[in-house]
């Protein structure tokens, strides 16, 4: 077990030295993070961890950085998923600046649906201060419980019902950064033609800009009718397609996760509910199709109760054209009951010897059953090569008209030695990013950039894109003190060039 190495900074009131402390904000939720604290070879801490009351402390905490030379890491909720708040090596001391003290409801305006919030608000938090009040943000990412308000901003998050609330992008309207070089307010205009909206560099912009300190978010009352229910397909094309036509035909939606053969047994296994897929065997059967595959998509409405029923009838009407069975609202259920819990099976499958990763991307849809395919078997094939088979399943989970994510998990056999696991994850890991990157998938639909896809992100943004994203960090942050060698590190003329850097 690594010990915490003492801390050498420079005394500061806002700083922790406290060594539960900085474990605790050594690593995110990446699958290397499991590696490195289940094993206890984290190379790497915080120097300290600083908790700000206010911006006038964010600011004292930037003049502390530049004077002795200390880095600072914003941090939410540390879920991410991607390297985004762990310590560089072989660089100046961090501090970790964990913003949970920023988490009142500090406004809500009924009349225009805004409402402000410190950007350390956890999801819980935040939902319950907007429920008492009649509203909801409708932000539902499966890290919900511990992830935040600015985290989702900073890191451009997607939630669970995005279909019908929308993602982070179109429910933030404004708030405010504090950066080393000033502070950047942002009114919640509804819209403006007044040149680039400044808002979409701070979304996404995953603390190497500022501080997001606080946010307005547009709001809706609380649905009157919310409905869950379940649809099998006798083949994923099917499943695709009859998704496809129910985005591109606006049904009042807010969820349509299509799962694949795999993931569809693997869920209903894991949720104790086999003789359901014997019963969609027989059924599809009755409908002529064949004993073979069958995926199962859950179907998600939310608005008014005519609205609801609505969108449900139409939904099953297009899933019926393409071979479905719809069988009601048990599966939907189960998945409601379980929908921020299933990430806790990864402890369990850990303690029996097996590791799960996940990993995203989204194409338009022409591109979406070969892309799928090829990151699937590039899991595979890398995992060959060790000699190591995997379990490896998929689904769509965040459609559009023109597109949809395809989100694959991984799980694979925890080695006796953690360098081994590392090591077969990132042969994955490389595998299915540079397989994204040829089919012309951005390297993350939901999940941001961190560390882990920073070598890829030139591939989508090209030279001219990725010197804009260094202007404008170095613009805000010119003695570059804030999360260094997130997002933009790591990208050199190579991976411009399209090279793979593994
Ligand atoms: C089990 C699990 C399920 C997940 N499911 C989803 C999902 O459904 N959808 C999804 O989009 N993501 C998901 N994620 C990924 C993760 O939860 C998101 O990236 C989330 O937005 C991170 O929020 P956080 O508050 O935990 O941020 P952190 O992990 O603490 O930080 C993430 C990045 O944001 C920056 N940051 C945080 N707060 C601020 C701030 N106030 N100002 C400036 N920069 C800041 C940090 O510096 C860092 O670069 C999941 C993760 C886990 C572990």
């Amino acid at each position: 077990m690594s010990a915490v190495p003492e801390a050498r900074i420079p005394h500061h009131p806002l700083i922790s030295l406290d060594p539960a402390e900085r474990l605790r904000h050594a690593r995110g939720q990446s699958l290397p993070d499991w590696v490195e604290m289940r094993s206890g070879r984290v190379r790497t801490f915080p120097a300290g961890v600083a908790t700000p009351q206010s911006e006038d402390d964010i600011r004292a905490l930037f003049d502390y950085a530049r004077e002795h030379g200390v880095v600072l890491i914003p941090y939410g909720g540390g879920t991410s998923v991607v390297g985004h708040i762990n310590p560089e090596p072989d660089a100046p001391p961090a501090v970790t600046v964990d913003l949970s003290q920023l988490s009142e409801l500090e406004y809500l305006d009924e009349t225009s649906r805004l409402a402000t919030f410190g950007a350390g608000v956890r999801g819980p938090l935040l939902e319950a201060a907007l429920r008492a009040r009649g509203y909801t943000l409708g932000h539902f990412p499966q890290s919900f419980e511990y992830s935040t308000l600015g985290g989702w901003i900073a890191t451009r998050s997607s939630g669970q019902q995005s279909l019908y609330y929308g993602r982070i992008e179109d429910l933030f309207a404004g708030g405010r950064m504090v950066t080393p070089a000033g502070t950047l307010d942002m009114p919640p205009y509804p819209a403006s033609a007044a040149g680039p909206d400044l808002r979409h560099a701070v979304l996404g912009s995953e603390g190497r800009m500022g501080i997001i300190t606080r946010a307005i978010v547009r709001v809706s009352p609380l649905p009157e009718a919310e409905s869950f229910h379940g649809v099998f397909f006798p083949a994923w094309e099917a499943g695709v397609e009859a998704v496809r036509e129910m985005v591109q035909a606006r049904l009042p939606l807010s969820m349509l996760r299509l799962s694949n053969a795999a993931e569809t047994e693997a869920n209903l296994t894991l949720a104790g509910r086999e003789t359901f897929v014997n019963f969609a065997h027989r059924g599809l059967g009755l409908l002529g199709h064949e004993r073979g595959e069958k995926c199962m998509l859950v179907i998600g409405a939310t608005g008014s109760s005519r609205s609801v029923r609505q969108a449900r009838r139409e939904a099953n009407y297009i899933a019926r054209r393409h071979g479905g069975l719809p069988v009601g609202p048990m599966m939907g259920t189960i998945w409601l009951k379980s929908r921020f819990r299933t990430p806790y099976l990864r402890n369990t499958l850990w303690e029996t010897g097996y590791a799960v990763d996940t990993l995203e991307t989204i194409v338009p849809w022409a591109d979406i059953p070969r892309t799928a395919e090829a990151v699937i078997n590039s899991l595979h094939r890398a995992s060959e090569a060790l000699g190591e088979r995997v379990y490896v399943f998929a689904h769509l989970s965040h459609v559009y008209p023109t597109g949809a994510s395809i989100y694959v998990t991984v799980i694979f056999r925890v080695q006796p030695d953690p360098d081994h696991t590392l090591e077969h994850w990132r042969r994955m890991k490389c595998a299915a990013s540079e397989t994204i990157v040829a089919h012309g998938g951005t390297i993350s639909h939901q999940h941001g950039v961190g560390t882990d896809h920073a070598p890829y992100l030139a591939a989508e943004k090209g030279p001219l894109g990725i010197g804009l994203l260094q202007a404008a960090i170095r613009h805000c942050d010119p003695t570059g003190i804030l999360n260094p060698g997130k997002l933009v590190a790591g990208v050199d003329a190579r991976t411009v060039e399209g090279d793979a850097p593994c």
